[in-house]
């Protein structure tokens, strides 16, 4: 055999698209062209000094809690969504499910991790510590073992996943009563920090004074979806449908999203939304857009090279930068861009001095 047809075999092999051929005949007619399972989106958000955006969701839960799926289907859902890293988030004290699977707290994430190591997808062992108002709900990211959390006192909980290395994020601050009051159990566990992040994205909603929150405390924004159902089955198939939180990383590994987390290197987007500290958002904005001076015109072109669509309000005229576009247009020499889809605060949006450096 020479090496064409040894190369054209290895094609055969490991191409489902080059085999379609193979595998008809007159008593089975298969349409492997119909399955999207080994698809993935490909999402582009540019990153900046050097660090990569990971996009990612800590926020998950699967039937060992209250979900509706099962673990290995919630890496599938983040894999073909064009997610980077997930964290399986079961409830420790509410698990409908119990007398039907394990005790085993960590049993969710081993069998979701097993399936993510198959795909090099990055999963995180997480769990959700899970109590009434005021202390509310809270995850805890980055653990080794969940068993060693079903404890009475919310605060030794959070002190054994704090032992374990956690990254604890204050969940869903406006549910289930609608007001996002900051209590002082808060305060005393972000002074202690045994609260390092917080969720101003959550499912379907967000709460703006948690902006002001994060800011305030210095906590790392965090944007997730706290999925329970099928991921589809709520957001659709649409591109970067669900909230994630977007991890301004140096490397892509699970230490690298913790180093991050911990550096309070994050943003949130949902719907085309952004939430984050300002100097972030300003970098990750400006990383987006490349402009164009058109020689012999007024005109220039701005281009924006990422998945996500920016809208901007200068004096009383509104523009638009629609994802991976290029639109031609004119901007006043002189003033401040507001970027309208960018929260930096619960009464501030991200707001950028003229003209552009280009
Ligand atoms: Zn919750
Ligand atoms: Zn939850």
């Amino acid at each position: 055999m020479n090496i064409y047809k040894i190369i054209a075999g290895v094609i055969l092999l490991t191409c489902p698209f080059l085999a379609f051929g193979q595998i008809k005949n007159d008593d089975v007619y298969k349409l492997p062209e119909m399955g999207q399972s080994s698809i993935r989106e490909h999402i582009s958000i540019p990153g900046f000094d050097g660090y990569q955006v990971l996009k990612c969701d800590f926020h998950i839960h699967t039937v060992f809690s209250d979900g509706k799926v099962w673990p290995d289907v919630r890496v599938n859902e983040a894999w073909r969504e064009g997610l980077d890293a997930i964290a399986i988030t079961d409830h420790i004290e509410y698990r409908p499910y119990k007398g039907i699977l394990s005790g085993d707290l960590n049993a969710s994430f081993k069998i979701a991790k097993e399936h993510g190591d198959r795909l090099n997808f990055i999963v995180i062992q997480g769990t959700e510590i899970t109590r009434e108002k005021p202390i509310g709900h809270l995850n805890a990211l980055f653990i080794n073992d969940a068993n060693k959390l079903e404890l009475d006192d919310p605060v030794d909980v959070l002190k054994e996943a704090k032992k374990q290395g956690a990254f604890i994020m204050w969940n869903h601050p406006g549910w289930p009563d609608n007001k996002s009051t900051l209590y002082p159990v808060h305060e005393q566990l972000i002074a202690e920090r045994l609260i390092n992040g917080i969720e101003v994205f959550n499912y379907l909603e967000y709460y703006p004074l948690t902006f002001d929150y994060a800011n305030k405390y210095n906590l790392s924004f965090m944007g997730n979806s706290d999925i329970h159902e099928p991921i589809a089955e709520l957001y659709g198939n649409k591109k970067l449908a669900r909230p994630v939180t977007l991890v301004f990383a140096k490397e892509y590994s699970e230490a690298g999203i913790k180093e991050a987390l911990f550096a309070g290197r994050t943003a949130v987007l949902f719907n085309s939304t952004l939430a984050g500290k300002d100097e972030l958002l300003r970098k990750l904005f400006l990383a987006s857009i490349k402009i164009k001076v058109i020689k012999g015109g007024d005109d220039i072109e701005v281009s924006n090279i990422s998945d996500i669509s920016y809208s901007l309000m200068i004096g009383d005229k509104e523009y638009r930068l629609p994802a991976n576009k290029t639109v031609r247009t004119q901007f006043p020499k002189e003033g401040i861009m507001t970027v309208l889809n960018c929260h930096t605060g619960k009464d501030t949006k991200l707001e950028i001095s003229l003209p552009l450096k280009y």
